[in-house]
């Protein structure tokens, strides 16, 4: 065994200790599955799974702080907390036992129509999906491990590809999850899928439509979130099973851009993804998608093309895509309002601290960080050099600066409570239209937020008519952000 492995990561004694109880009692005991692939590619494992000849009534024997809920042989042993994150919903972090199993046949392309219990290991590792995820480790009575490799999985580790257990093509019609897995191993490992796995996948991937879209959601979060997401979701495309996830993207294959931007929106699209530091899932979603309206959009202007308010064709497709694939409303809201937003205009010295404010007044001062994030995946995805360029470092400079000014009415020094008590106003929907037109003078002069102005300029306003009042917040507001817009265009009118 290697030993590097062994050093850098101990196993939890409590995890010895659990085979090495079951072996006292004389079953076959091994720690299996994802873990063992998480050892050997220098990976910590986040969740440590055991397999033994033993039933799930003897093991509960042995433990009696366990626990068995399900029907598939799994039981829960509990010991001490040794995880870092371990499970939040238990007194104890558990270990999940499980007895050998053989699975039958599968008539939905998805789950087995019955799972047996199987009297061998090679049994059990043989029904797993891939060589990687075949790895068995026991533990000998001096301490020593031994790895258990019956379908060379520790090779294929080394060779840096995904390799079906037995017949690809079998094992996919068994289960289609196995193909999104595969994809998500390769994206989160970088590692390649084994030519005849790939070939299989291609060939089954319209068996994908027997997988929820539960599931489906789960493996392509995890490929967006993975390390190589590029990667995975070119494999998506060349395999055939995009098109039944998110067929919008594949618009964007081929879809030229003008000189300065090299990358076909696709490209873009994944660089982006690739390059954007953001951990978030609604962040790297939002990267991923923020130009799914450009092939739409594209217009051939003069002498070249344009891409007038692709953003707001990118925002409304994202919002569809993500609820069709049962996104939480969260994650659909903010991806949406960044996809939205992205467009942003920034240059130092022409963009002004009121054009600044009203980006945050629009977007939500919590959401400018992810906003900057989307933004550095976006430039660094169009083949900009520098992570951070110094445009967008000045940008967060003048987010930061601005960020205690007044964005909001609830910011302003005057406010409702004082219009009714000591100005006599009458509660009503005009002092909120009034407070509306105060704002948007105070975001292009804080300087204005002081009781006294604020007062005087209610007064002026006192004997205008509701409407007018609203119209005219909204004309003042719209009239900045056309100058703001008007400069976007001016600059960036093909970006
Ligand atoms: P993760 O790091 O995401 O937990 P994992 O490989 O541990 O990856 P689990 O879903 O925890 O994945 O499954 C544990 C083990 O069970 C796998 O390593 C594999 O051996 C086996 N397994 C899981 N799902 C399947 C499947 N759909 N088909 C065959 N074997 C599977
Ligand atoms: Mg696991």
């Amino acid at each position: 065994m290697n030993k590097l492995i062994m050093n850098k990561f101990k196993i939890p004694k409590e995890v010895t200790e659990t085979i090495s109880e079951l072996q006292k009692n004389n079953f076959e005991a091994f720690v299996v599955g994802g873990c063992v692939r998480d050892l050997m590619t220098n990976r910590e494992p986040k969740d440590w799974d055991m397999t033994t000849n033993a039933k799930p009534e003897e093991i509960q024997k042995i433990f009696p702080d366990s626990f068995y809920e399900n029907d598939f042989g799994t039981v829960g042993v509990k010991v001490d907390p040794f995880l870092e994150n371990g499970k939040e919903d238990r007194e104890h972090d558990v270990i999940e036992v499980t007895t050998y199993r053989i699975e039958t046949t599968y008539s939905d392309h998805r789950r087995p129509d019955e799972i047996q219990f199987a009297e061998t290991l090679k049994e059990d590792l043989s029904r797993r999906d891939f060589t990687m995820n075949a790895l068995a480790l026991s533990f000998a009575k001096n301490g020593e491990i031994k790895l258990t490799d019956l379908f060379d999985g520790k090779k294929d580790i080394k060779k840096k590809i995904i390799k079906a257990v037995g017949d690809a093509d079998t094992r996919f019609n068994e289960d289609a999850l196995r193909m999104m897995r595969a994809i998500r191993f390769a994206s989160r490992l970088g590692f390649e899928i084994e030519e005849k796995t790939f070939q299989a996948i291609q060939k089954n991937h319209d068996l994908i439509t027997h997988v929820s879209i539960e599931r489906i959601k789960d493996e392509f979060s995890k490929i967006v979130m993975s390390d190589h997401p590029k990667h995975g979701i070119e494999l998506l495309q060349q395999t055939g099973l995009l098109k039944y996830i998110v067929p919008e993207l594949e618009t964007g294959i081929g879809v030229e851009q003008n000189l300065h931007h090299i990358y076909t929106v696709w490209e873009h699209n994944l660089r982006a993804l690739e390059n954007c530091p953001s951990k978030k899932l609604s962040v790297r979603l939002a990267a991923l998608f923020h130009d799914l309206g450009k092939p739409q959009a594209k217009v051939f202007r003069k002498d070249r093309f344009t891409f007038y308010n692709h953003e707001h064709i990118s925002a409304y497709m994202v919002k569809k895509i993500l609820k069709r694939l049962k996104f939480s409303k969260k994650i659909i809201d903010k991806t949406t309002l960044l996809v939205k937003n992205h467009m942003f205009y920034y240059s130092v010295g022409e963009v002004t601290e009121s054009a600044v404010r009203r980006i945050i007044k629009k977007v939500g001062l919590e959401n400018m960080r992810d906003l900057i994030d989307l933004r550095i995946g976006d430039r660094l995805g169009s083949g900009v050099p520098k992570a951070k360029p110094y445009k967008l470092r000045h940008f967060e400079y003048l987010v930061e600066k601005v960020s205690t000014d007044p964005v909001s009415v609830k910011m302003l020094k005057l406010n409702g409570d004082i219009m009714i008590k000591e100005m006599s106003f009458k509660a009503g929907p005009k002092i909120g239209a009034i407070l509306e037109i105060l704002l948007a003078e105070i975001i292009d002069d804080p300087e204005k937020n002081t009781l006294e102005y604020l007062s005087e300029r209610a007064e002026s306003l006192r004997d205008e008519n509701v409407d007018q009042l609203k119209n005219l917040a909204k004309k003042y507001i719209k009239e900045k952000q056309k100058v703001d817009k008007q400069k976007i265009k001016e600059k960036h009118w093909v970006k």
